[in-house]
């Protein structure tokens, strides 16, 4: 066993995620369907049902969508002076538009920040308040 620390490129693993592919070659595709990771890379064989992302990506994503998104909105005075039948539509598309649109960024990004951490699903067993039991 080696006594050099484990490194992954985290810009690098991080910046693949986010454009939908393996974090660990860039060439395989990390999702199969919008959200639905693949199981083992068709590239390289890397295991990403590894990764335990669970709330992290939509909790980033509503960050990002509340910082991006409403916050804006609400210093538009139109938002507060149209009818609700105008202002709910136009405030809610786009919020659902960019949360759509965000959502797998975020998770593929989470995932490649997963990675390069070397993060595992039988990591989560080691939570402190877990080691209280
Ligand atoms: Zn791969």
């Amino acid at each position: 066993m080696s006594s050099e620390p484990f490194r992954r490129p985290f810009a690098a693993s991080m910046a693949r995620g986010l454009k939908g592919l393996c974090p660990a070659c860039g060439q395989g595709h990390l999702f199969w369907a919008y959200l639905k990771v693949e199981p083992i890379c068709q590239s390289c064989g890397h295991d990403l049902a590894r990764y335990p992302a669970d709330d992290g990506p939509a909790y980033f994503t509503i960050l990002l969508v509340g910082h991006l998104v409403i916050a804006p909105l609400l210093l538009l005075p139109v938002i507060w002076q149209a009818p609700a039948s105008i202002s709910v539509p136009a405030t809610l598309i786009p919020l659902a538009a960019a949360t759509l649109f965000l959502l797998p960024k975020v998770k593929g990004t989470f995932i490649g920040l997963l990675y390069a951490l070397n993060v595992k699903d039988t990591d989560a067993k080691l939570h402190t308040a877990d080691a209280l039991k």
